[in-house]
Protein backbone atom coordinates (compact mmCIF):
# COMPACT_ATOMS: atom_id res chain seq x y z
CA UNK A 1 0.00 0.00 0.00
CA UNK A 2 1.40 3.93 -0.02
CA UNK A 3 0.75 5.88 2.74
CA UNK A 4 0.87 9.05 2.81
CA UNK A 5 2.14 12.09 5.09
CA UNK A 6 -0.08 15.46 5.07
CA UNK A 7 1.64 18.58 6.28
CA UNK A 8 -0.27 19.31 9.78
CA UNK A 9 -2.63 22.14 9.29
CA UNK A 10 -4.28 23.16 12.89
CA UNK A 11 -3.07 26.09 14.31
CA UNK A 12 0.51 25.60 16.45
CA UNK A 13 0.73 21.97 15.38
CA UNK A 14 4.71 21.13 14.47
CA UNK A 15 4.41 17.33 14.83
CA UNK A 16 4.22 15.07 11.63
CA UNK A 17 3.22 11.46 11.88
CA UNK A 18 6.21 9.59 10.26
CA UNK A 19 9.68 10.54 10.94
CA UNK A 20 12.61 9.11 8.21
CA UNK A 21 13.49 6.93 10.41
CA UNK A 22 10.68 4.91 10.82
CA UNK A 23 9.75 5.58 7.15
CA UNK A 24 12.82 3.74 5.96
CA UNK A 25 11.61 1.25 8.20
CA UNK A 26 8.32 0.75 5.91
CA UNK A 27 10.14 1.52 2.84
CA UNK A 28 12.08 -1.40 3.51
CA UNK A 29 9.18 -3.29 3.82
CA UNK A 30 7.49 -3.05 0.39
CA UNK A 31 5.42 0.27 2.14
CA UNK A 32 5.43 3.35 -0.27
CA UNK A 33 5.23 6.64 1.83
CA UNK A 34 4.39 10.00 0.24
CA UNK A 35 5.23 13.03 2.28
CA UNK A 36 3.65 16.26 1.52
CA UNK A 37 6.49 18.86 0.90
CA UNK A 38 6.94 20.93 4.31
CA UNK A 39 5.44 18.56 6.09
CA UNK A 40 8.37 18.19 8.51
CA UNK A 41 9.29 21.44 8.73
CA UNK A 42 7.39 21.92 12.25
CA UNK A 43 9.65 19.37 13.59
CA UNK A 44 12.76 20.85 11.71
CA UNK A 45 12.97 17.88 9.71
CA UNK A 46 13.65 19.14 5.56
CA UNK A 47 12.19 17.02 2.56
CA UNK A 48 15.23 15.80 2.11
CA UNK A 49 15.56 13.96 4.96
CA UNK A 50 12.49 11.95 3.69
CA UNK A 51 13.87 11.12 0.05
CA UNK A 52 16.53 10.22 1.85
CA UNK A 53 15.15 7.74 3.84
CA UNK A 54 12.74 6.28 0.47
CA UNK A 55 9.77 8.29 0.42
CA UNK A 56 8.50 10.27 -2.61
CA UNK A 57 7.40 14.31 -2.00
CA UNK A 58 3.85 14.78 -3.02
CA UNK A 59 -0.20 14.51 -2.69
CA UNK A 60 -0.55 12.50 0.40
CA UNK A 61 -4.91 12.57 0.27
CA UNK A 62 -4.42 9.94 -2.80
CA UNK A 63 -2.46 7.36 -0.94
CA UNK A 64 -4.31 3.96 0.16
CA UNK A 65 -3.68 5.38 3.87
CA UNK A 66 -3.15 8.99 5.21
CA UNK A 67 -1.53 8.84 8.65
CA UNK A 68 -1.93 12.66 10.94
CA UNK A 69 -1.46 13.83 14.34
CA UNK A 70 -4.44 16.23 14.70
CA UNK A 71 -7.90 15.38 13.70
CA UNK A 72 -8.58 16.73 9.73
CA UNK A 73 -10.05 19.46 9.30
CA UNK A 74 -13.83 19.46 7.30
CA UNK A 75 -11.49 20.40 4.51
CA UNK A 76 -8.97 17.82 4.87
CA UNK A 77 -11.76 14.92 5.22
CA UNK A 78 -13.77 16.31 1.80
CA UNK A 79 -10.29 15.05 0.06
CA UNK A 80 -10.91 11.50 1.55
CA UNK A 81 -13.23 8.86 -1.12
CA UNK A 82 -14.27 5.48 -0.01
CA UNK A 83 -10.92 2.69 0.16
CA UNK A 84 -9.29 4.75 1.79
CA UNK A 85 -7.64 3.93 5.52
CA UNK A 86 -7.48 7.39 8.37
CA UNK A 87 -5.24 6.68 11.01
CA UNK A 88 -4.69 9.49 13.95
CA UNK A 89 -5.72 11.46 16.51
CA UNK A 90 -9.88 11.54 15.51
CA UNK A 91 -10.98 12.47 19.08
CA UNK A 92 -14.42 10.59 18.68
CA UNK A 93 -16.39 11.63 21.84
CA UNK A 94 -15.98 14.74 20.71
CA UNK A 95 -15.99 15.04 17.10
CA UNK A 96 -19.60 13.11 16.00
CA UNK A 97 -19.81 15.14 12.59
CA UNK A 98 -16.85 14.02 11.36
CA UNK A 99 -16.80 10.73 12.42
CA UNK A 100 -20.49 10.66 10.18
CA UNK A 101 -19.00 12.20 7.62
CA UNK A 102 -15.93 9.83 7.33
CA UNK A 103 -18.33 6.51 7.04
CA UNK A 104 -20.25 8.37 4.38
CA UNK A 105 -17.34 9.01 2.49
CA UNK A 106 -16.40 5.17 3.35
CA UNK A 107 -13.72 5.67 4.87
CA UNK A 108 -12.31 3.26 7.45
CA UNK A 109 -10.76 5.49 10.03
CA UNK A 110 -8.98 4.61 13.34
CA UNK A 111 -8.78 7.00 16.67
CA UNK A 112 -5.06 6.22 18.00
CA UNK A 113 -6.54 7.42 21.67
CA UNK A 114 -9.15 4.53 21.25
CA UNK A 115 -6.27 1.99 21.53
CA UNK A 116 -6.59 -0.53 25.00
CA UNK A 117 -4.19 -0.08 27.19
CA UNK A 118 -3.16 -3.52 26.95
CA UNK A 119 0.52 -4.83 27.28
CA UNK A 120 0.53 -6.06 23.61
CA UNK A 121 -0.46 -2.38 22.62
CA UNK A 122 1.97 -0.42 24.42
CA UNK A 123 3.96 0.35 21.87
CA UNK A 124 1.26 1.80 19.49
CA UNK A 125 -0.43 3.62 22.56
CA UNK A 126 0.08 7.48 21.56
CA UNK A 127 -1.93 8.70 24.40
CA UNK A 128 1.37 7.54 26.64
CA UNK A 129 3.54 8.15 24.46
CA UNK A 130 2.42 12.60 23.91
CA UNK A 131 1.12 12.30 27.67
CA UNK A 132 5.15 11.94 28.53
CA UNK A 133 6.08 14.90 26.49
CA UNK A 134 3.12 17.38 28.16
CA UNK A 135 4.04 15.80 31.48
CA UNK A 136 7.73 16.54 31.83
CA UNK A 137 7.28 20.09 29.58
CA UNK A 138 4.39 20.69 32.34
CA UNK A 139 7.67 20.77 34.99
CA UNK A 140 9.77 23.25 32.88
CA UNK A 141 7.03 25.44 32.75
CA UNK A 142 6.02 25.21 36.38
CA UNK A 143 10.21 25.83 37.12
CA UNK A 144 9.96 28.97 34.72
CA UNK A 145 7.02 31.07 35.88
CA UNK A 146 7.63 29.69 39.78
CA UNK A 147 9.56 33.09 41.64
CA UNK A 148 11.61 30.10 43.48
CA UNK A 149 14.28 27.43 42.97
CA UNK A 150 13.39 23.87 42.51
CA UNK A 151 16.34 22.54 43.81
CA UNK A 152 17.75 22.68 47.64
CA UNK A 153 20.76 24.96 47.30
CA UNK A 154 23.58 25.64 50.01
CA UNK A 155 25.27 28.74 49.18
CA UNK A 156 27.16 31.51 50.72
CA UNK A 157 24.44 33.44 50.13
CA UNK A 158 22.58 31.27 52.50
CA UNK A 159 20.19 27.93 51.95
CA UNK A 160 17.13 27.57 50.26
CA UNK A 161 14.67 24.84 50.54
CA UNK A 162 13.67 22.59 47.82
CA UNK A 163 10.16 23.44 45.95
CA UNK A 164 7.69 21.36 47.11
CA UNK A 165 5.45 20.11 43.80
CA UNK A 166 1.87 18.43 44.19
CA UNK A 167 1.00 16.08 41.20
CA UNK A 168 -3.01 15.60 40.68
CA UNK A 169 -4.02 13.08 39.23
CA UNK A 170 -1.02 10.30 38.24
CA UNK A 171 -1.70 8.80 35.00
CA UNK A 172 0.97 8.87 32.30
CA UNK A 173 1.65 12.50 31.93
CA UNK A 174 1.37 12.91 35.99
CA UNK A 175 3.91 9.91 36.43
CA UNK A 176 6.49 11.73 34.23
CA UNK A 177 6.24 15.21 36.13
CA UNK A 178 6.48 13.81 39.33
CA UNK A 179 9.75 12.23 37.82
CA UNK A 180 10.80 15.50 36.27
CA UNK A 181 10.17 17.20 39.03
CA UNK A 182 12.29 15.26 41.08
CA UNK A 183 15.15 15.25 38.62
CA UNK A 184 15.01 19.17 39.19
CA UNK A 185 15.50 18.74 42.54
CA UNK A 186 12.13 18.95 43.95
CA UNK A 187 10.19 17.66 46.90
CA UNK A 188 7.50 15.72 45.22
CA UNK A 189 3.78 14.53 45.78
CA UNK A 190 0.98 12.43 43.85
CA UNK A 191 -2.43 11.99 44.42
CA UNK A 192 -5.00 10.02 42.32
CA UNK A 193 -8.10 8.41 42.92
CA UNK A 194 -7.13 5.13 41.40
CA UNK A 195 -5.21 3.53 44.94
CA UNK A 196 -3.40 1.03 42.88
CA UNK A 197 -1.27 4.24 41.46
CA UNK A 198 0.53 4.70 44.96
CA UNK A 199 3.15 2.30 44.35
CA UNK A 200 4.27 3.22 41.01
CA UNK A 201 4.12 7.09 42.77
CA UNK A 202 6.95 5.95 45.06
CA UNK A 203 9.17 3.83 42.64
CA UNK A 204 10.15 7.58 40.84
CA UNK A 205 11.16 8.50 44.72
CA UNK A 206 7.89 10.86 45.49
CA UNK A 207 5.06 11.02 48.24
CA UNK A 208 1.96 9.69 48.37
CA UNK A 209 -1.30 11.83 49.12
CA UNK A 210 -3.98 9.97 50.68
CA UNK A 211 -7.54 11.15 50.82
CA UNK A 212 -9.25 8.16 51.19
CA UNK A 213 -11.25 8.61 48.05
CA UNK A 214 -11.19 5.30 45.53
CA UNK A 215 -12.60 6.07 42.21
CA UNK A 216 -10.72 3.26 39.97
CA UNK A 217 -13.17 2.66 37.24
CA UNK A 218 -12.71 0.66 34.16
CA UNK A 219 -10.00 0.17 31.67
CA UNK A 220 -7.63 1.56 34.27
CA UNK A 221 -8.97 5.03 34.15
CA UNK A 222 -10.76 6.92 37.01
CA UNK A 223 -14.97 7.06 37.07
CA UNK A 224 -16.43 10.22 37.69
CA UNK A 225 -16.93 10.88 41.60
CA UNK A 226 -20.64 11.44 43.05
CA UNK A 227 -21.56 14.89 44.14
CA UNK A 228 -20.37 13.83 47.69
CA UNK A 229 -17.19 12.82 46.66
CA UNK A 230 -16.50 15.52 44.95
CA UNK A 231 -16.89 17.98 47.95
CA UNK A 232 -15.23 15.96 49.79
CA UNK A 233 -11.98 15.65 48.12
CA UNK A 234 -12.31 19.49 47.51
CA UNK A 235 -12.03 20.18 50.96
CA UNK A 236 -8.88 18.03 51.68
CA UNK A 237 -7.00 18.97 48.51
CA UNK A 238 -7.78 22.73 49.61
CA UNK A 239 -6.16 21.88 52.94
CA UNK A 240 -3.06 20.34 51.40
CA UNK A 241 -2.55 22.65 48.47
CA UNK A 242 -1.66 25.50 51.13
CA UNK A 243 1.37 23.97 51.72
CA UNK A 244 2.98 23.41 47.50
CA UNK A 245 4.62 25.65 45.85
CA UNK A 246 3.21 24.12 42.74
CA UNK A 247 0.41 22.35 41.77
CA UNK A 248 0.31 20.46 38.37
CA UNK A 249 -3.03 18.59 37.02
CA UNK A 250 -3.71 16.16 34.87
CA UNK A 251 -6.97 14.56 36.01
CA UNK A 252 -9.06 12.97 33.40
CA UNK A 253 -11.97 11.32 33.45
CA UNK A 254 -13.08 9.83 29.48
CA UNK A 255 -15.57 11.22 27.68
CA UNK A 256 -16.20 13.27 30.84
CA UNK A 257 -15.06 17.11 31.95
CA UNK A 258 -12.10 17.37 33.73
CA UNK A 259 -13.14 16.91 37.30
CA UNK A 260 -12.35 20.43 39.55
CA UNK A 261 -9.83 19.39 41.42
CA UNK A 262 -8.37 23.14 42.71
CA UNK A 263 -11.36 25.24 43.69
CA UNK A 264 -10.59 29.27 43.68
CA UNK A 265 -10.47 29.43 47.53
CA UNK A 266 -7.64 26.56 47.43
CA UNK A 267 -5.79 28.84 44.89
CA UNK A 268 -6.80 32.10 47.15
CA UNK A 269 -4.98 29.78 49.88
CA UNK A 270 -1.26 29.17 48.04
CA UNK A 271 1.53 31.58 48.75
CA UNK A 272 1.73 34.42 46.35
CA UNK A 273 4.64 33.25 44.01
CA UNK A 274 3.31 30.27 43.39
CA UNK A 275 2.40 28.26 40.02
CA UNK A 276 -0.36 26.14 39.30
CA UNK A 277 0.02 24.36 35.98
CA UNK A 278 -3.56 22.47 34.43
CA UNK A 279 -3.13 20.11 31.50
CA UNK A 280 -6.83 19.61 31.57
CA UNK A 281 -7.50 23.08 30.21
CA UNK A 282 -8.97 20.90 26.77
CA UNK A 283 -11.52 19.42 29.33
CA UNK A 284 -12.44 22.24 30.72
CA UNK A 285 -9.19 22.65 33.31
CA UNK A 286 -9.18 20.99 36.80
CA UNK A 287 -8.09 24.13 38.47
CA UNK A 288 -11.39 26.73 38.88
CA UNK A 289 -9.36 29.42 38.01
CA UNK A 290 -7.64 28.03 35.02
CA UNK A 291 -8.28 30.17 31.54
CA UNK A 292 -7.73 27.36 28.62
CA UNK A 293 -4.70 28.22 26.53
CA UNK A 294 -3.54 30.99 28.91
CA UNK A 295 -1.49 31.99 31.71
CA UNK A 296 -3.17 34.24 34.16
CA UNK A 297 -2.22 35.63 37.78
CA UNK A 298 -4.93 35.45 40.19
CA UNK A 299 -4.16 35.59 43.94
CA UNK A 300 -0.45 36.05 43.43
CA UNK A 301 -0.74 32.64 41.76
CA UNK A 302 0.45 31.78 38.14
CA UNK A 303 -1.78 29.45 36.10
CA UNK A 304 -0.50 28.28 32.99
CA UNK A 305 -2.89 26.04 31.14
CA UNK A 306 -1.04 25.12 28.09
CA UNK A 307 -2.87 23.12 25.29
CA UNK A 308 -1.51 20.78 23.22
CA UNK A 309 1.71 20.83 24.71
CA UNK A 310 3.59 18.13 22.80
CA UNK A 311 3.47 20.19 20.01
CA UNK A 312 5.88 22.79 21.65
CA UNK A 313 8.57 19.51 21.16
CA UNK A 314 7.86 18.57 17.65
CA UNK A 315 10.95 16.47 17.69
CA UNK A 316 10.97 13.75 19.89
CA UNK A 317 7.08 13.22 20.48
CA UNK A 318 7.06 13.07 16.21
CA UNK A 319 9.82 10.61 16.83
CA UNK A 320 7.52 8.40 19.75
CA UNK A 321 4.56 9.11 17.58
CA UNK A 322 5.61 7.76 14.65
CA UNK A 323 6.19 4.71 15.98
CA UNK A 324 3.17 3.85 17.56
CA UNK A 325 1.88 5.03 14.29
CA UNK A 326 3.86 2.48 12.34
CA UNK A 327 2.83 -0.46 15.01
CA UNK A 328 -0.47 0.29 14.18
CA UNK A 329 0.31 0.21 10.17
CA UNK A 330 1.76 -3.22 10.40
CA UNK A 331 -0.74 -4.63 12.61
CA UNK A 332 -3.26 -4.20 9.89
CA UNK A 333 -0.27 -5.34 7.13
CA UNK A 334 -0.46 -9.00 5.78
CA UNK A 335 2.29 -10.17 3.97
CA UNK A 336 2.83 -6.41 2.46
CA UNK A 337 -0.47 -5.89 1.67
CA UNK A 338 -3.43 -4.11 3.70
CA UNK A 339 -6.08 -6.14 5.44
CA UNK A 340 -7.06 -5.37 8.97
CA UNK A 341 -8.23 -8.32 11.18
CA UNK A 342 -11.30 -6.48 13.05
CA UNK A 343 -11.57 -9.78 15.35
CA UNK A 344 -8.34 -8.20 16.84
CA UNK A 345 -8.97 -6.16 20.26
CA UNK A 346 -6.66 -3.37 19.09
CA UNK A 347 -7.84 -2.92 15.61
CA UNK A 348 -11.40 -3.66 16.77
CA UNK A 349 -11.19 -0.79 19.34
CA UNK A 350 -9.31 1.50 17.59
CA UNK A 351 -11.47 1.86 14.41
CA UNK A 352 -14.45 4.11 15.01
CA UNK A 353 -15.57 3.55 11.65
CA UNK A 354 -15.05 1.75 8.26
CA UNK A 355 -16.52 0.94 4.93
CA UNK A 356 -19.43 -0.76 4.48
CA UNK A 357 -19.04 -5.08 3.82
CA UNK A 358 -15.62 -5.08 5.53
CA UNK A 359 -15.37 -7.78 7.51
P1 LIG B 1 -5.93 9.84 32.12
O1 LIG B 1 -5.19 10.82 31.26
O2 LIG B 1 -7.23 9.33 31.65
O3 LIG B 1 -6.15 10.50 33.56
C1 LIG B 1 -5.08 11.00 34.31
C2 LIG B 1 -5.23 10.59 35.75
O4 LIG B 1 -6.26 11.36 36.38
C3 LIG B 1 -5.61 9.13 35.96
O5 LIG B 1 -4.60 8.50 36.71
C4 LIG B 1 -6.92 9.22 36.74
O6 LIG B 1 -7.06 8.18 37.70
C5 LIG B 1 -6.81 10.57 37.40
N1 LIG B 1 -8.06 11.14 37.89
C6 LIG B 1 -9.29 11.17 37.31
N2 LIG B 1 -10.18 11.78 38.10
C7 LIG B 1 -9.53 12.17 39.22
C8 LIG B 1 -9.91 12.86 40.39
N3 LIG B 1 -11.17 13.26 40.60
N4 LIG B 1 -8.97 13.09 41.32
C9 LIG B 1 -7.69 12.69 41.15
N5 LIG B 1 -7.27 12.03 40.05
C10 LIG B 1 -8.18 11.77 39.10
O7 LIG B 1 -4.97 8.63 32.47
P2 LIG B 1 -3.86 7.95 31.55
O8 LIG B 1 -2.57 8.62 31.72
O9 LIG B 1 -4.40 7.84 30.16
O10 LIG B 1 -3.77 6.52 32.21
C11 LIG B 1 -4.93 5.73 32.38
C12 LIG B 1 -4.57 4.34 32.80
O11 LIG B 1 -4.02 3.60 31.75
C13 LIG B 1 -3.58 4.22 33.91
O12 LIG B 1 -4.02 3.17 34.74
C14 LIG B 1 -2.31 3.83 33.25
O13 LIG B 1 -1.41 3.19 34.13
C15 LIG B 1 -2.88 2.92 32.24
N6 LIG B 1 -1.99 2.67 31.13
C16 LIG B 1 -1.77 1.37 30.78
C17 LIG B 1 -0.96 1.10 29.71
C18 LIG B 1 -0.73 -0.30 29.28
O14 LIG B 1 -0.73 -1.19 30.09
N7 LIG B 1 -0.56 -0.52 28.00
C19 LIG B 1 -0.39 2.13 28.98
C20 LIG B 1 -0.64 3.42 29.39
C21 LIG B 1 -1.45 3.69 30.46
Amino acid sequence: PTVGVPRESNEGERRVALVPKIVAALTGKGVDVVVESGAGLGALIPDELYVGAGAKIGDPWSADVIVKVAPPSDEEVGRLHAGQTLIGFLAPRNQDNQVAALKSAGVAAFAVEAIPRISRAQVMDALSSQANVAGYKAVLLAASESTRFFPMLTTAAGTVKPATVLVLGVGVAGLQALATAKRLGGRATGYDVRPEVADQVRSVGAQWLDLGIDAAGEGGYARELTEQERAQQQQALEDAIKGFDVVITTALVPGRPAPRLVTAAAVEGMKPGSVVVDLAGETGGNCELTEPGQTVVKHGVTICSPLNLPASMPEHASELYSKNISALLELMLVEGRLAPDFSDEVLAASCVTREEGVS
